[in-house]
């Protein structure tokens, strides 16, 4: 779309419109549009990429947690079978008689030599084993002390008792954890404990197994809060309190659920899925680190990025070379219009485009039964002058003399053009015969105030006489009547003596202009 220009002579122009939709602005805008749109697309697929990852990395960590707690509970009820196999051998009057290798044999079946299983014993009430699944000849010492014992010995009802972490007075200080029941006489009395000691790797190897990132975690935590088992594995870590730490504040919302937090231990922002035990005082946490579960996402996240990036940069300076193109294009097109509607010596508008305009002035005043003006002026003895003073200051003169008629009209509406050789017209809508007499007038004084020296006139200097057409315009008539007396009355004019403005007015129509 193009928009055209009211120049001070009421030259139109073609010019590019600020709304122009091929211009570098509005290209600008449309590219930069395009590219908006395509990065929020790209935004927002890679939000639901990365919401996605969230959620598979959730669910790999649920199932882990879940495989976890099978495993661990399925061997500690076996454990748990083995210690009430063994209470109710202690019932019987015939296994506590006989020798003590028979009371082994009976009591502790094979699974005190599991794998992980690094004790079985059997304590009598005052702490001291009476019976132990390694050998005839129980060790010395009294295990009075330890929580395994003392929790049976004031809490009738227990059931089966999981200790936290502790170092095995019997195997070289090993991390183990114990898994004991009360042995009661038949009137209810405390007889004792049979207790299972668990090795600590276990649960090393269990969670060591399991392929969770390279900044991963996984936890067995009692639910004391007490840690028994972590990893990375770390001895320092075993044992150690995080009953305030707010992960294990969340662990204890809700018997299954996973969130994100920022690690108590190391500090790593990780996703927890977490699992309380249904028949254990145990908790078991597996944690995705959020730089492992998005390290794929990010990879592909800046991929994407860049490319779009360069894309996108691409598109929007191709839309700008685009824009500038096209407004050159224009500029160009906008001055070949100018040049083929202007005179090329004096920058006035042709012969060609005064015909147009005078056509439209004529329809307009004609449409508003308006009136209107024409002037021609026309240099005299310019012949002389051109023959004394050459073609090039005949040139110069009519140029000054252009310029001169070009700074006498003011009004927008108004139009002057180079008719032919040394004769121009003015257009003049909506202008009155004596409006028109007084323009004309002072074009004429101006143009003989230029002073141009002209040996051979008369007057000394170039001069100019100017014939004034004033009328109402009706449709039926055509522009040649004006015309017609405006150059009628510069005849007038110039058989008057030149230098002088002579007018022909019609009122109603082309024949009935009258010289005033
Ligand atoms: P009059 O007073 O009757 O108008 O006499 P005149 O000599 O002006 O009129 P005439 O029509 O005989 O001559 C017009 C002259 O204008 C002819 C030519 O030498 C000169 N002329 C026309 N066009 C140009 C132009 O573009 N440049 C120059 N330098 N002279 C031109
Ligand atoms: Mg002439
Ligand atoms: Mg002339």
């Amino acid at each position: 779309m193009t928009g055209t220009q009211e120049t001070r002579t009421g030259r139109r122009l073609l010019r590019p419109s600020r709304f122009d939709l091929g211009g570098p602005r509005v290209l600008f805008c449309v590219g930069l549009l395009v590219v908006l749109c395509m990065t929020g697309v790209c935004a927002a697929i890679l939000y639901q990429a990365r919401a996605d990852a969230l959620n598979r990395a959730r669910e790999t960590s649920s199932n882990l947690a879940l495989l976890a707690e099978r495993d661990i509970e399925r061997n500690f009820e076996l454990y748990d079978l083995s210690l009430q196999a063994a209470i109710d051998g202690l019932r019987d009057p015939e296994i506590r008689g006989s020798s003590v290798h028979l009371q082994r044999m009976a009591l502790f079946d094979r699974a005190a030599t599991a794998r992980y299983l690094t004790g079985m014993l059997v304590l009598d009430a005052a702490g001291r084993i009476i019976l132990d699944a390694a050998g005839d000849t129980p060790h010395p010492g009294n295990f009075s002390d330890m929580p395994y014992f003392t929790v049976h010995r004031d809490r009738p009802d227990l059931g089966l008792y999981v200790s936290d972490p502790f170092r095995s007075r019997l195997r070289d200080g090993k991390p183990t954890i114990a898994l004991s029941r009360r042995i009661s006489n038949p009137d209810g009395s405390f007889a004792g404990v049979v207790v299972i000691a668990v090795d600590l790797s276990y649960f090393r190897s269990l969670f060591g197994d399991l392929s969770l990132g390279a900044h991963g975690a996984v936890s067995l935590i009692g639910r004391d809060g007490i840690m028994i088992m972590r990893q990375p594995y770390d001895p320092r870590i075993t044992g150690r309190d995080i009953s305030k730490a707010s992960t294990f504040h969340q662990f204890q919302t809700a018997p299954v659920g996973s969130f994100t937090e920022t690690s108590s231990i190391d500090g790593v922002r990780r996703l927890y899925a977490f699992r309380n035990f249904p028949n254990l005082p145990l908790i078991v946490m597996v944690a995705e680190a959020e730089s492992d579960i998005y390290a794929a996402w990010r990879a592909r996240a800046i991929r994407i990025g860049a490319v779009m990036t360069v894309f996108g940069a691409a598109f929007i300076v191709l839309c700008v070379l685009l824009g500038r193109q096209h407004r050159e294009r224009m500029r160009v097109q906008a001055e070949l219009q100018k040049l083929a509607r202007t005179d090329g010596l004096t920058g006035l508008y042709n012969r060609r485009t005064f015909d147009e305009i005078l056509a439209r002035e004529w329809r307009r005043a004609a449409r508003t039964d308006g009136v209107m003006s024409l002037l021609f002026i026309d240099l005299d003895f310019f012949k002389a002058y051109n023959d004394s003073q050459g073609h090039q200051a005949g040139d110069d003169a009519l140029a000054a003399v252009a310029r001169c008629i070009r700074d006498t009209i003011r009004r927008p509406g108004d139009s002057a053009a180079r008719y032919g050789g040394e004769e121009f017209v003015v257009v003049l809508p909506d202008t009155d015969e004596a409006g028109a007499l007084m323009i004309a007038e002072a074009i004429r004084g101006r143009i003989s105030d230029l002073a141009i020296r002209h040996a051979t006139s008369p007057y000394g200097c170039v001069t100019a006489s100017v014939g004034v057409a004033c009328s109402r315009a009706r449709r039926s008539d055509g522009t040649q009547s004006i015309v017609g007396a405006a150059d009628g009355a510069l005849y007038q004019a110039k058989h008057s003596g030149r230098n002088r403005v002579r007018a022909l007015s019609g009122p109603i129509c082309s024949n009935g202009f009258q010289a005033v």
